[in-house]
């Protein structure tokens, strides 16, 4: 006993525990009294048989100050409970002091000899001072058992449990003692209890866990969680199921029999080997579909051996359709559901890389003038459009294709080659009507088609064709469909590549003005057309139809245009210095109506160099006519009122010519050089040309014919009374120096 007392108090002095140090003053204070004990039932000799006595005696005061120390720890009393130690400590030192007299005075107890079992053994005769003794001893017992059993009376019976087994050891030590006292017996066997009592203190104080209390918390927390959990033994019988677990199942409280084959039917749960698994779990479908997720959990002893499993089932419902919601909101168009940009691209991508065998077009759809009818129409006839242009895409498309809406008024597809069918598309897709209620709309769309022949581009990259195909058409309204080539992108990357370029080169003087001669019908120079001409450093000489098709798209060409008028206004000041009468035609573009103010610039230009209006002759083409008439016609009245000629350029070449005759205000008319070129009736040609001249004639207006190559058609027009000439068989354009020299300057 002593060794285990004094192996467990080696083992609490270790412990990190709050208590332990009580625990290991109470185990040591536990050794001396059992030592003492040993020392009597030992001793044959009178001394010895006294230490022993004073041993027992003065350790059993410690073990009574270690224990109230230990009690007033373990049951947590604070404040005013520390004065009964305080108290109780007071006696026991007192009494142990009364001992320190017993060799005078004899007050405490003697001894005497007797034999027990034959042998001689030192019996207690106890006196006075030992019935002191033994009042404060079982005083402290009865106040420790007090305490005990106060804070049982306190604390919820599951929490009692701990206070439970200390009383009863102390409860059957006291009462082993007294027996001991009162039955005169000589030798105490109730040490025995002491180190029982130890083992009881330390085990509770600093291994005990109310797995009770834990077992009804976990049972708590487990049935608190929103998911269904089922326990079972290793034999598969259910020993426990959470609330929701029972709910789930349909289990009235505590009949779990029924838990296994429930799980088999519902969720085909079947397995009794010992590995652990998880699996997502779809039941029902539509809007019934409910989402699981299935655990099991295997318990194992340190053996690795299965003491148990559980099933765990997490209703996933809520969470995936929230997910999928999110998902679906991510990759679709919400005004239309069907994929969105970045779905489309991904899908589309994952199309051509699973079918490298394939081949696919992409297909971009443009709304023709959607702004237009949101704007006319309001938004959410627009919308209406979209959702109905929408659906009517996805009739057409079959499972081997994809489609998808790009941005705003324009949708994307990409369908296998083979799958294709031009007629079927524009008939059903290009043109349709649309009633917005009081009246019908008609919506024409433009699509743009690119074969995807590198696969390796960017799926945004091959939408970026498709849609070049179709700005191919934009102005073209019986065409909806175009089909991409190279040469369009080589186009974009040229006019990317010059557009850059044009500040520089007006700036350097790269963009200059070629004069061509224009004659009366005698031969002789009467001016000239400056056409613009762009030297440039690394590309060379180029012709403005190299140019102007990129500059008129981007509107670039109100530049060029301003810098072609004042190099003309330079020449003609050069010209009136040296006492030079000649008048020089500039080109206006239709566009340079939209960036400026086409009148006012010419006029502060003629102002500017102080040259003659009537020097400074103005081509224009029929096609300012198209649009915006009223206003471009006040703009060519301003400046022929300021003196300016106006010359009708290319007259003959557009559509609509005649009538136009009648309402603008022009002075000449520059005819198309068309009607010079090779034709199949030339004698058809020369009537219409001959009946022009006499029209400009009769109309007041002069003529001149462009192209005019040979000397058979100078002296047949001439004959045909046309007034002025312009052409190759005079002269090509010349730089403004070898002009001059061409006119003997
Ligand atoms: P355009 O105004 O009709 O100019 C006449 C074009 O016919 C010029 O071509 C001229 O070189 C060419 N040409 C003259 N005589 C003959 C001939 O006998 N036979 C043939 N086959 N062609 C002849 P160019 O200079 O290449 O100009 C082409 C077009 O570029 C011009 O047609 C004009 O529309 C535009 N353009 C030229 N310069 C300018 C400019 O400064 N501003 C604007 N906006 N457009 C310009
Ligand atoms: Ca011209
Ligand atoms: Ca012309």
């Amino acid at each position: 006993m002593i060794i285990v007392l004094f192996v467990c108090m080696v083992i609490a002095r270790r412990s990190r525990k709050k208590i332990a140090p009580s625990v290991a003053l109470l185990l040591a204070a536990l050794i001396p009294p059992v030592v003492g004990n040993l020392i009597i039932v030992l001793s044959e000799e009178k001394m010895l048989s006294l230490v022993g006595y004073y041993f027992y005696f003065l350790g059993m005061n410690m073990v009574m100050f270690a224990l109230m120390r230990f009690t007033i720890q373990y049951c947590d009393i604070v404040g005013r409970g520390k004065y009964i130690e305080r108290a109780a400590n007071i006696f026991l030192l007192l009494d142990a002091i009364q001992y320190i007299f017993n060799p005078f005075y004899g007050q405490a107890f003697s001894i005497v000899r007797q034999l027990v079992y034959r042998k001689p053994y030192y019996n207690l005769v106890p006196h006075l001072g030992q019935t002191v003794h033994r009042v404060v001893n079982y005083g402290v017992l009865i106040l420790v058992l007090g305490i005990f059993f106060y804070k049982t009376y306190k604390s919820l019976r599951i929490n009692a449990e701990k206070y439970y087994i200390i009383i009863l050891a102390l409860v059957v030590g006291g009462l082993w003692e007294t027996y001991y006292i009162f039955s005169r017996v000589p030798i105490d066997r109730s040490m025995i209890g002491f180190g029982v009592f130890g083992l009881c203190v330390f085990y509770f104080a600093l291994y005990y866990r109310p797995y009770r209390l834990l077992d009804q918390m976990l049972a708590k927390v487990a049935s608190k969680m929103n998911e269904a959990l089922y326990f079972f033994d290793p034999s598969g019988i259910c020993i426990w199921v959470n609330e929701p677990g029972r709910e789930f199942a349909h289990i009235e409280k505590d009949h779990y029999e029924g838990v296994q084959n429930y799980l088999k039917n519902y969720f085909g749960v079947e397995d009794e080997n010992e590995d652990e698994w998880k699996t997502d779990f779809v039941i029902g479908d539509g809007e019934d579909e409910r989402y699981y997720y299935i655990e099991k959990h295997v318990i194992k002893n340190e053996k690795g051996r299965m003491s148990g499993f559980f099933v765990r089932i997490h209703d996933n419902t809520e969470e995936t359709r929230k997910l999928k919601e999110t998902r679906y909101n991510a990759t679709h168009d919400s005004l239309t559901g069907l994929y969105n940009k970045e779905r489309l691209f991904e899908e589309i991508r994952i199309m051509l890389d699973e079918n490298p065998e394939k081949e696919y077009l992409i297909v971009y759809i443009d709304v023709d003038d959607f702004k237009m009818v949101n704007e006319v129409f309001g938004n959410q006839f627009g919308d209406f459009v979209l959702k109905y242009l929408a659906d009517k895409i996805s009739g057409l498309c079959t499972e081997v294709s994809v489609y998808g809406r790009l941005v705003s008024d324009t949708f994307g597809m990409c369908i296998p080659e083979d799958r294709f069918d031009e007629k079927e598309i524009v008939e059903r897709l290009a043109n349709f009507t649309l009633s917005n209620g009081d009246m019908d709309q008609n919506i024409l769309l433009h699509i743009g088609v690119y074969k995807v022949e590198e696969r390796d581009i960017d799926i945004a990259a091959m939408f970026d064709r498709a849609r070049m195909a179709v700005s191919t058409i934009k102005k073209e309204y019986h065409k909806y469909i175009a089909y991409y080539d190279s040469k369009m992108r080589e186009e974009a990357v040229w006019s990317q590549h010059i557009s850059t370029q044009l500040d520089d080169a007006l700036r350097d003087g790269q963009i200059r003005p070629y004069l061509q001669p224009i004659v009366d019908n005698e031969g002789r120079v009467m001016g000239a057309e400056a056409l613009v001409r762009w030297i440039h450093p690394t590309d060379g000489f180029m012709s403005p139809g190299s140019f102007i098709p990129v500059f008129e798209k981007n509107g670039m060409i109100a530049d060029v245009d301003r810098h072609m008028w004042r190099s003309a206004c330079e020449i003609l000041a050069k010209w009136k210095r040296i006492g030079l009468d000649m008048f020089i035609s500039i080109n206006i573009s239709p566009k340079d109506f939209y960036f400026m103010d086409v009148a006012k610039v010419i006029k502060d230009l003629v102002r500017e160099y102080e040259i003659s209006p009537q020097n400074l002759r103005i081509e224009i083409t029929e096609t300012i006519m198209i649009t915006e008439n009223e206003k471009h016609m006040k703009v060519l009245n301003e400046l022929r009122d300021a003196g300016f000629l106006i010359e009708m350029d290319d007259f003959g070449s557009g559509f609509s010519s005649l009538n136009m005759l009648k309402d603008m205000p022009i002075d000449l008319i520059k005819i198309d050089m068309v009607f010079l070129r090779e034709t199949k009736d030339v004698e058809k040609a020369r009537i219409i040309l001959k009946n022009i001249i006499t029209l400009s004639d009769e109309l007041k207006l002069i003529s001149l014919t462009e192209g005019v190559e040979t000397e058979e058609q100078f002296t047949s027009l001439a004959e045909m009374g046309c007034k002025l000439f312009q052409g190759y068989h005079f002269s090509k354009p010349l730089p403004v120096n070898e002009f001059e020299k061409y006119i003997g300057l």
